[in-house]
C-alpha cells in the first residue's frame, strides 16, 4: 500500500454511516477508502502524487445501487437495434404507431424491434392484434415489447422466423396467446416466451459495444452497482469479455433465472467483487399494466382497464402455482441460494410467504436475505409477516411518478391505488428495503426514486398515500447501504467507511439540504468505481 492517498475528495461527504453521517473529506488508497474525516485530519493523506478534488458546493456520497435492474437486457433494448417507444420517451399514441411503421420500412427483412408499448399512458393506441401487426409488417418480422417487459406482440413473419406455431408448447410460467381455433394470436406472455423474441435483436458481435454503452448509462445516473435480475448464463462470456478489457464500469450482482431443470450454472457467491453470482430469480405473477397480477381485490371497471383488455372484476392471476413455487424454492434454497421473487399482487404475496416460511422451517439458515420484488399491493399483515421471517422487499416507488394517477383512478381505486408500494409502512415495521427502477421499465433514475419515496407525488400533483412517505435519510439508505445489503455486498460497498471500495457519486448539492422534490433534478457531476473516475459530466 502506498504511503499517501491516490485520491482525496474534499467537500460535503454524505457517508450513510450513522456513526458519522457527514464528513469533510475522503481519501482513497488502492481503490479503497483509507480515511474519512475533517479536511484537517486528511491533510496528512495528501502527497505529491495525490489527486485532490475539491467539489465545492457539491456532495460526494456512496455510489448508488440498483437492487433490481436488467442491465444485460437493457443493453439491447436501448441500443440502436431497437426503437425506444417507452412512455418516458414518447407520450402520444400516434407517434408510437408512426415509429412502428418507420422502423418496419427502415429494417425491411432484417426485422423491426420496438420496446415500450403502454396503452395506459399512451392513450389511444390500437389493439395490437395479429391482423394489425401483419398489416403493419406483411412480410418482415415485427416484434413490439410491452413496457412492462412481461408481454410481447409479434407478427406472422416473426413467428415463422422463430418456428412458433399452434403446435408450440407454452414454456413453464409463460404462454403464447391463442385464438379460439388454437392458432397463435401474436402475443407472448412472461419471460420464457418473451426473451427469445427480443434476443433476436442482439448478435454476439455487436453486444460488447451495447454493454459498454449500458455501463456508461448507469454511471451517468450515479450507479456503481447494479443487479441483473433475470440473468441468463449465456451472457456470461460476453460479460467476461468486457470485464477483461476494463470497460465493465459497474459491479454486477446476478440473479439467475430459475429454469425448468431447476439447476444453476454457478455456485452462490461465485465470482469476484466486480461480477458475482448472488441469487436465483423467480416469479409469482406479472404486471399490473397487463392484468396478470395475483390480487385478492378486483380491477375497476374503467376506460383504463378496457384499454388493456382486463375484464371488469378480474382479480388477475398468478403465473406459477403454489406447487411449482414450492418445488422451485425447494430445489435452490437448500443449496445455499438466496432468492428474489417477483410478486405484485397480495394474493401472490400470501403464496410466496407460505412457500418461504415452509422452506425456512425445513432448511432455515441465518442471513438468508430472501426477497420480494416490487410488492405493489402488499398488505400491512404481510409486511409484518415478512419482517418476522427476515424477508425484505425491493420497492418500485417510481411507478407512482409515472402511473400514480392511473393506479388510483384507472385500475384499483384510492384504497389500494394510493397505498401502492407502501415503503413507509415497511420501514416503520423494521424492514430494510431498497428502491429500484427495474430498468428499462423506467430509466435508471435513483435520485428520482429518493424524491418519489419522500414525496409520493403523482403526475397530476396529488400526494398518493402521504403516510407511506419516507424521510430523505431513509430513502437514501434504500438506494445505497440497504440495497447493497440485499445484494450481499454491504461489507464492501454502500457507505463511505474505511476499507470499503471507493465507489462514489458526486452530486451538485447535498440531497439532505434541498427541497425533496428537487432531489430528482440534482446533477450527477462525477462517478468513481474503486477510486477510478468512470464518469465526468464536464468532459
Ligand atoms: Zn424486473
Amino acid at each position: 500500500m502506498s504511503s499517501k492517498a491516490e485520491l482525496v475528495i474534499v467537500g460535503t461527504v454524505l457517508t450513510v454511516d450513522s456513526r458519522y453521517p457527514t464528513a469533510e473529506a475522503v481519501a482513497v488508497r488502492d481503490g479503497r477508502i483509507s480515511a474519512v474525516g475533517t479536511a484537517a485530519e486528511l491533510a496528512a493523506e495528501i502527497g505529491p502524487d495525490t489527486r485532490v478534488v475539491d467539489i465545492g458546493d457539491g456532495c460526494v456520497m456512496p455510489g448508488l445501487v440498483e437492487a433490481h435492474g436488467h442491465p444485460l437486457m437493457e443493453a439491447v433494448v436501448l441500443s440502436d437495434r431497437m426503437v425506444d417507444i417507452r412512455p418516458v420517451t414518447i407520450r402520444d399514441a400516434e407517434t408510437v404507431v408512426q415509429a412502428v411503421h418507420d422502423e418496419v420500412a427502415r429494417r425491411g427483412g432484417d426485422g423491426a424491434f420496438l420496446s415500450g408499448w403502454d396503452a395506459l399512458l399512451q392513450k389511444g393506441l390500437p389493439q395490437p392484434t395479429l391482423q394489425w401487426l401483419d398489416a403493419a409488417a406483411p412480410s418482415s418480422p415485427l416484434v413490439i415489447l410491452h413496457n412492462s417487459g412481461h408481454l410481447a406482440f409479434f407478427n406472422s413473419a416473426a413467428a415463422r422466423l422463430h418456428g412458433l406455431d399452434r403446435h408450440t408448447a407454452d414454456p413453464k410460467g409463460a404462454a403464447y396467446g391463442r385464438d379460439e381455433d388454437g392458432e397463435l394470436d401474436g402475443t407472448a406472455r412472461e419471460t420464457a416466451a418473451v426473451f427469445p423474441l427480443v434476443a433476436a435483436a442482439m448478435n454476439a458481435g455487436s453486444y460488447p459495444a451495447m454493454l459498454a454503452e449500458e455501463c456508461s448509462r448507469l454511471n451517468r445516473a450515479g450507479l456503481t452497482t447494479c443487479s441483473e435480475m433475470a440473468y441468463d448464463p449465456t451472457f456470461g462470456p460476453l460479460v467476461d469479455a468486457l470485464k477483461s478489457t476494463g470497460a465493465l464500469t459497474v459491479r454486477l450482482r446476478t440473479y439467475e433465472m430459475s429454469n425448468p431443470q431447476m439447476t444453476a450454472h454457478s455456485a452462490p457467491g461465485a465470482g469476484d467483487d466486480l461480477v458475482r453470482s448472488t441469487g436465483i430469480k423467480i416469479w409469482v405473477d406479472g404486471s399490473p399494466w397487463i392484468g396478470n397480477i395475483d390480487l385478492t381485490f378486483p380491477y375497476l371497471d374503467t376506460d383504463a382497464t378496457a384499454s388493456i383488455g382486463v375484464a371488469a372484476g378480474s382479480c388477475g392471476h398468478a403465473n406459477y402455482t403454489r406447487e411449482q413455487l414450492t418445488d422451485i424454492v425447494g430445489a435452490y434454497f437448500p443449496l445455499g441460494w438466496p432468492m428474489a421473487c417477483h410478486v405484485m399482487g397480495d394474493n401472490g404475496i400470501d403464496t410466496i410467504l407460505d412457500v418461504y416460511e415452509n422452506v425456512l422451517a425445513r432448511h432455515g439458515r441465518q442471513d438468508h436475505r430472501l426477497r420480494l420484488e416490487h410488492v405493489g399491493a402488499i398488505r400491512q399483515d404481510q409486511i409484518e409477516r415478512a419482517v418476522s421471517l427476515g424477508v425484505t422487499c425491493s420497492m418500485f416507488v417510481d411507478q407512482i411518478h409515472y402511473w400514480g394517477d392511473v393506479l388510483i383512478d384507472g385500475l384499483f381505486g384510492p384504497e389500494h391505488g394510493s397505498r401502492w408500494m407502501p415503503a413507509g409502512s415497511a420501514v416503520a415495521a423494521g424492514m430494510r428495503i431498497s428502491l429500484h427502477n427495474d430498468p428499462p421499465v423506467t430509466p435508471e433514475e435513483p435520485l428520482r426514486n429518493i424524491a418519489v419515496a419522500v414525496t409520493r407525488t403523482t403526475p397530476s400533483g396529488r400526494v398518493s398515500g402521504p403516510e407511506e412517505r419516507l424521510t430523505v435519510d431513509q430513502a437514501i439508505r434504500a438506494q445505497t447501504i440497504d440495497a447493497a445489503w440485499q445484494l450481499f455486498s454491504d461489507h464492501e460497498i454502500g457507505s463511505i467507511e474505511i476499507g470499503k471500495y471507493a465507489d462514489f457519486v458526486v452530486l451538485s448539492a447535498d440531497p439532505r439540504t434541498v427541497p425533496p422534490e428537487d432531489i430528482a433534478d440534482l446533477d450527477v457531476l462525477a462517478t468513481y468505481l474503486a477510486g477510478v473516475q468512470v464518469y465526468d459530466a464536464s468532459a
